[in-house]
């Protein structure tokens, strides 16, 4: 199979009143038909301002994307007008938000607002768009479904509208999902049939996602790759047997050690390691993950490792495992 979606060295840099400062750093992974890749990471690692990145989502005035490509088909997205790229989104990329009233107009019923969606990238008639409005919900499980089309947003429970979302965002069958945080604000159960509805409709659409999460409960369930993300770049991507069963960078470890309790009552978020992620704005010359890594070396402080690549799918943004790394820093004679 070709890939459908390649980000290849994206950048991404914001401009603030204490100056420039990159959010984003040579992120790149690639995605295939049908396939789940899932960014993991905690808050203000680059995940969701690379899947607005992709979408083309970015604030104008302050974000820059200085270097890097993103190819969709083989046509890089941020080289296309703002016209060609309306067309693209929603029909042939479509994003799903965290709360599900991001992407919902409240004044509106929720038919009216799929069947605008449809009607933006297709030719239908009313009564072809309300048809194909009510079999997507359907599809997506709304109850009474027919009778649904004309209840407004707040009419829904919470799970029940991001169901709702996923049937707008899936109505043109895009061939891209963005997905971010889709569950985190629901409890376990509903988050569970979402994940499973997802999984479901990919079946059937083939569609491939790109789930932003920092759940690896919820990783382990829905991925076939694996980007984690630290400080704006990819330390660590691999197939999910990669990433979980032969780990190589530390702060996977620590993500991978903290994995949060099945039973809790909603997805905590991540306390991997101690210590906090590093501010964008005074990173130093070093590794990013330096001051909270139990494996620190001196060469750690002063040089930011560079990419080894274990194996075709695999690769690592680690001093430990580069045969590169000076002899006097080697792993060996550290701690020992
Ligand atoms: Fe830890 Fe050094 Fe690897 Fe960074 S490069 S993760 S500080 S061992
Ligand atoms: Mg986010």
């Amino acid at each position: 199979k070709e890939n459908i979606l390649d980000v290849d060295n994206l950048h991404v840099s914001f401009k603030t009143r204490n100056g420039e400062i990159t959010a984003v750093k040579g992120v790149s992974f690639s995605l295939k038909k049908g396939e789940t890749l899932a960014i993991v990471g905690e808050s203000g690692s680059g995940k969701s301002v690379t899947a607005k990145s992709i979408m083309r989502l970015l604030p104008k005035h302050s974000a820059v994307i200085p270097q890097g490509e993103i190819k969709f088909e083989g046509q890089d997205l941020l080289e296309l007008s703002l016209k060609d790229m309306q067309q693209v989104r929603g029909s042939k990329i479509s994003m799903v938000f965290q709360d599900p009233m991001t992407s919902l107009n409240p004044t509106m019923k929720i038919g009216k607002q799929i069947m605008e969606g449809l009607k933006k990238h297709q030719t239908l008639t009313k009564s072809e768009a309300r048809q194909r409005a009510l079999e997507m919900l359907e599809l997506v499980g709304i109850p009474n479904a027919k009778k649904r089309l004309d209840a407004y947003p707040h009419q829904f429970s919470g799970g029940m509208r991001q169901r709702v979302v996923i049937a707008m965002a899936l109505a043109c069958i895009p061939q891209v999902l963005i997905a971010d945080e889709p569950t985190t604000a629901l409890d376990v159960t509903i988050q569970a049939q979402i994940l499973q509805l997802m999984k479901n409709l990919q079946e059937k659409m083939d569609t491939a996602i790109v789930l932003i999460t920092h759940d690896l409960g919820v990783v382990a369930n829905m991925a076939d790759k694996v980007a984690v993300m630290y400080a704006g770049e990819v330390v660590e991507y691999g197939t999910l047997d990669e990433i979980f069963y032969e780990t190589q960078h530390p702060y996977t470890l620590g993500l991978l050690g903290s994995m949060p309790n099945l039973n809790a009552k909603r997805s905590e978020p991540l306390i991997p390691i101690p210590g906090s992620p590093p501010d964008l704005a005074t990173l130093g010359t070093g590794c990013p993950f330096a001051a909270r890594c139990p494996y620190t070396m001196a060469v750690c402080h002063d040089y930011h490792p560079r990419k080894t690549e274990l194996s075709e799918s695999h690769s690592v943004l680690c001093w430990l495992q580069d045969s590169r790394t000076p002899e006097n820093h080697a792993p060996e004679t550290v701690g020992s």
